[in-house]
């Protein structure tokens, strides 16, 4: 581009705030401020940014040019203002309480300093106290349950803590009725607590304290409501207005009374909610399950989630194919306060994503792609580093020794949440003063397309654990020229990053791809096992090669191709489009739908 030097043009800018949507281009951002996309381009380009006018800006550079014009400016997220059109497609009932509704059971979730009791608590209740099960299937730790008392139910968060509960209200998503402040009357009052209590308290939500451990004999239930008083809990019995219940959750003693207290509780906070209509709720977790696909547990705040409903939750949807409750047995519908999983969706939707029932199924495909366009969209805006300077794993060093503080972008994919975490926590220890890490997207599941195209326009290298890109995924890797790959043990991840970031990472290998097989049929053969009646889809099957086999993207066995046949004839390799039967040495667990992969790993000269 041949432009002539920026020279800021007389014309006034726009008077008060200007909404500006992140990550914007010059096309859009200039004529929202008086100025053409040549300006903006012209201007970022003195700075040392060089951008073309269609091009998504960063932050920084939107920054940069508004200040420069001395704007003020709003910046939302992309899809924001859209979001507002959005949940009027959805019809979404705004509150959820109502006056005239029957009443509902409370949401109550547990808090405290760690070991103070607060799992061995809620285990407790869940064994003394849960609904009578007449299918009898097994407790299933769902990330909720129900409990009953003097024919009361209580729902119960099984996930104790105070940073799930807050991650949640980030999310502006309110769970929670009640809080159970869990303090161990051997230790009193401890930074956690009061954590807790600031928490709950930010969140205006009611708190009952739970001395436990008073079977100790070192227990000191009067100093512990002394300190309490002195964060502002003052004991009922000090004439104050907090509940307060003596317990021994390993001695089930006091349990009783807490619950009663709950009860009370929840009855002058006077809970209610509508069964009757289009559903609407939280979720409170979801993972990828193998076999499964997506898995959400949600929580029903109003109306009944039904099977077959179709159901929105962020930029995930799909139409509830099963409900599964807190005990493991498939039900039909779920009621207020009532948590249950729900299969069938697209994707792993966020903790505390708020999720609504559609009016049709079209509404809900449309709402949640178009939620999952504008979110990858800000995601390219928030990493400013992404798009000014940000660099992929074979380039880092290079960067490094420029001198320059550089950073490595990166998109993350795992199996589980877990493992999720476990990454990039050990990968955020690997910054450096002169090395930083963006992570421009982190999410459980397979390696998708998109994850491609983010990576192609952030330039990041994907790195995905215990899972695999799909078949065209990897062929758009290919195209476009972006980096995956894919671990199974986070050391070598670990390992592999470092020797990048010192410049010396040599994949010796690459893993070359050399064909795939979906399984459409299992055969059971008489003293050889399980076969895997496959279609070729792509490239060569060959005997002995190595393969993965995949579920939903998720590595769930790697060995040998044991046998190949076509028809009765043993042969040694079926060619792409052609059916065959494959025996995989030792592993029986196949089911229809799932991908063997086979590999070779090639040694890569380092010209
Ligand atoms: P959390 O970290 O708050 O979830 O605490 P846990 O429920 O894991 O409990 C921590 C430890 O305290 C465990 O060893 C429990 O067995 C013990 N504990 C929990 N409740 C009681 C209690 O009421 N009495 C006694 N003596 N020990 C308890």
């Amino acid at each position: 581009m041949d432009l002539p030097a920026y020279t800021p043009d007389d014309a006034p800018v726009p008077e008060g705030e200007v909404v500006v949507e992140r990550a914007c281009t010059a096309q859009d951002l200039g004529p929202r401020l008086n100025r053409t996309a040549a300006d903006v381009v012209r201007f970022l380009m003195q700075q040392g940014e060089m951008v073309t006018a269609t091009q998504s800006l960063s932050d920084d550079m939107i920054e940069l040019f508004v200040a420069d014009l001395g704007v003020e400016i709003r910046m939302v997220d992309p899809g924001e203002e859209q979001e507002v059109e959005l949940l009027k497609l959805l019809d979404v009932v705004d509150d959820l309480d109502d006056d005239d509704a029957p009443v509902r059971p409370p949401i109550v979730t547990v808090m405290g300093h760690v070991d103070h009791g607060k799992t061995t608590l809620l285990d407790q209740i869940r064994n003394a106290n849960v609904v009578d099960d007449e299918a009898g299937g097994i407790t299933q730790h769902i990330g909720a349950y129900q409990a009953e008392r003097n024919g009361r139910l209580l729902t119960f968060i099984d996930t104790p803590g105070h940073e799930a509960f807050t991650a949640m209200r980030a999310r502006g998503a309110s769970s929670t009725d009640i809080v159970i402040l869990v303090v161990a009357a051997d230790d009193g009052v401890m930074p956690q607590t009061v954590e807790a209590l600031d928490h709950a308290r930010a969140a205006d939500v009611p708190i009952i304290v739970a001395v436990n451990k008073i079977d100790r004999e070192n227990a000191d239930s009067q100093k512990v409501l002394g300190q309490l008083a002195e964060h502002d809990l003052v004991p009922e019995s000090w004439g104050g207005d907090t509940i307060t219940v003596e317990v021994s959750a390993i001695q089930n003693l006091g349990i009783g009374d807490l619950l009663d207290n709950l009860n009370v509780l929840a009855e002058l906070e006077d809970l209610r909610a509508d069964p009757e209509g289009r559903s609407q709720g939280v979720v409170l977790e979801s993972f990828l399950d193998v076999g499964r696909g997506p898995v959400a547990t949600v929580l029903v705040q109003r109306g009944t989630l039904k099977v077959g409903d179709p159901l929105v939750a962020g930029a995930a949807w799909g139409r509830v194919r099963a409900l599964v409750d807190d005990h493991g047995n498939q039900v039909k519908e779920a009621g207020p306060s009532v948590p249950v999983q729900v299969l069938g969706l697209s994707d792993v939707a966020d903790a505390g994503e708020g999720f609504v029932v559609a009016p049709n199924e079209k509404i809900a495909g449309r709402v949640a792609d178009k939620r999952g366009h504008w979110r990858r969209q800000s995601n390219i805006g928030r990493d400013a580093h992404a798009l000014s300077g940000g660099a992929r794993l074979e380039d880092i060093f290079e960067q490094i020794q420029k001198g320059e503080a550089a950073t490595l972008n990166l998109i993350v994919k795992a199996d589980v949440n877990g493992s999720l975490e476990a990454v990039t926590e050990s990968l955020r220890k690997l910054e450096r003063e002169d090395v930083k890490l963006a992570f421009v997207h982190r999410a459980v599941g397979r390696i998708t397309e998109n994850d491609i195209q983010l990576a192609a326009t952030s330039n990041a290298t994907i790195i995905g654990f215990n899972v695999r890109p799909e078949r065209k995924a990897r062929e758009m890797a290919d195209t476009e020229n972006v980096e995956v790959r894919s671990y199974e043990i986070i050391y070598k991840l670990i390992e592999d990053i470092e020797s990048a970031m010192l410049g010396l990472l040599a994949p010796e290998f690459e893993e070359i791809v050399t064909g795939d097989a979906e399984v459409r049929e299992i055969f059971s053969v008489p003293r050889v096992g399980k076969i895997a009646g496959c279609y070729v889809t792509n490239g060569t099957i060959t005997r002995g090669s190595k393969v993965r086999f995949l579920r939903e993207g998720v590595i769930i066995w790697k060995g040998e191709v044991s046998s190949l046949r076509r028809f009765k004839d043993d042969v040694r390799e079926v060619q792409s489009g052609f059916e065959c039967g494959i025996g995989l040495s030792d592993y029986q667990d196949l089911k229809n739908g799932d991908v063997i992969e086979t590999f070779e790993e090639r040694e890569i000269s380092s010209d």
